[in-house]
């Protein structure tokens, strides 16, 4: 039987090793597969982390993801939207603490006032701050819209597909004409031929799924080839509907040990793309980001959302961070990263080197 140092030395990952890697719950045989991934990135790209200031733009959205803490039909939820002079103030932050790229993340709304406002923002932020490189993950819009929003100056977006599984999709979302598996994946193909540097990723330790589904997840980032990954642990929220299954869920711990060998594996698999260490790795473990980071994450997004709305953008339970305020935020991780071999890349856009090499720019 092949053995999991013999798995580790091949060139090529296939199905049954993936699915033999994500199976390990030997801690030492999990250590050898996160000291492989922080080999391949030390090689492929260096031990850097880039930091990106997350904006919780707003919480109001039009869908009813069965998993979500803002879904639409959750009315105990407080809903918000940033106003202008608070996101340019997030934005600012961003800057002065010497972040490379701001994310704007929020609810999916369609509708010409948002897709007109957030093109504003885009513009002024762009004007104001040239370094600075924007990424959105505002959820399905038209090609149109992806469109005016590049031209804006937005270069990223991300888009999770989930879960690659059709089945287990419609298992998490409600099954209507808002929540399309083949517009998702449709989705990914536009933003990908409008220009962008496309993230996508799943959850980890949903009801009802399995090691195989999330290799096959694995084996989908690397053919669609993707140039950045965000994928974290599934966090039940009590006001949703999937919160009736949680006797299926795995473990915490186990949710977790399998986030970390999914960070690994696709480091090993893709060395040069950028990897998210998730918010929800932290809920889990307060270390959480800091390990993600050594089984070869090298993405970090500390929160700047104003202390006194971020509280209300609550996917899951226990959001961790929720009481400090930006600065405290950066100081966390600052302290956890630099004191671990890694080298935090300030001022720096961090584009992948996946990206520059797929689309041979500089
Ligand atoms: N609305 C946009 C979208 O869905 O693409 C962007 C914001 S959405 C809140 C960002 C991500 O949060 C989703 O893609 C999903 O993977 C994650 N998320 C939502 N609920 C979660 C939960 N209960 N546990 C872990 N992650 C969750
Ligand atoms: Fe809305 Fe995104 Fe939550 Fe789905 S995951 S309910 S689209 S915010």
């Amino acid at each position: 039987m092949t053995n999991i140092d013999d798995i580790l030395n091949k060139e090529h990952l296939d199905y049954e090793d993936i699915v033999m890697l994500l199976s390990i719950e030997d801690k030492n045989d999990m250590q050898k597969v996160f000291d492989k991934a922080l080999s391949v990135k030390a090689n492929a790209i260096g031990r850097f982390v880039y930091l990106r200031g997350l904006i919780e733009l707003s919480n109001i959205c039009r869908k009813n993801c069965l998993y979500c803490g803002i879904r639409r039909d959750n009315y105990k939820a407080i809903r918000y939207t940033l106003f202008h002079d608070e996101v340019m103030e997030s934005v600012r932050l961003t800057e002065k603490f010497g972040f490379g790229s701001i994310v704007i993340q929020s609810g999916e709304l369609l509708g010409d006032t948002f897709i007109e406002t957030l093109e504003s923002y885009i513009k002024e932020i762009h004007q104001k701050y040239p370094e600075l490189l924007i990424t959105l993950s505002c959820g399905e819009q038209t090609p149109e819209v992806y469109k005016r929003w590049f031209d804006a100056g937005a270069h990223r977006y991300l888009l999770r597909i989930e879960s690659s599984d059709e089945e287990l999709y419609y298992s998490i979302h409600p099954k209507d004409e808002n929540h399309s598996f083949k517009a998702r994946m449709q989705a990914l193909t536009d933003l990908r031929n409008t220009g962008y540097q496309v993230g996508t990723g799943v959850m980890i330790g949903l009801p009802n799924q399995t090691i195989e589904h999330l290799a096959k997840d694995l084996i989908f980032f690397r053919d669609f080839d993707v140039d950045m990954i965000g994928m974290g642990p599934f966090i039940e929220h009590s006001e949703t509907p999937l919160y009736e299954k949680r006797n299926l869920l795995w473990s915490l711990e186990k949710r977790f040990n399998v986030s970390l060998l999914m960070i690994a594996i696709l480091r090993i698999m893709m060395p040069t793309i950028n990897i998210a260490a998730s918010t929800a790795l932290e809920s889990l473990d307060n270390q959480g980001r800091r390990k993600a980071i050594l089984a070869g994450a090298n993405v970090v997004m500390p929160n700047v959302t104003p202390l006194y709305k971020k509280k209300n953008y609550k996917l899951y339970e226990n959001k961790p961070g929720i009481h400090l305020n930006p600065w405290e935020s950066l100081k966390s991780i600052h302290d956890s990263i630099e004191n671990c071999g890694e080298h935090i890349c300030y001022h720096n856009p961090g584009i992948p080197k996946h990206f520059r090499d797929r689309t041979n720019s500089i």
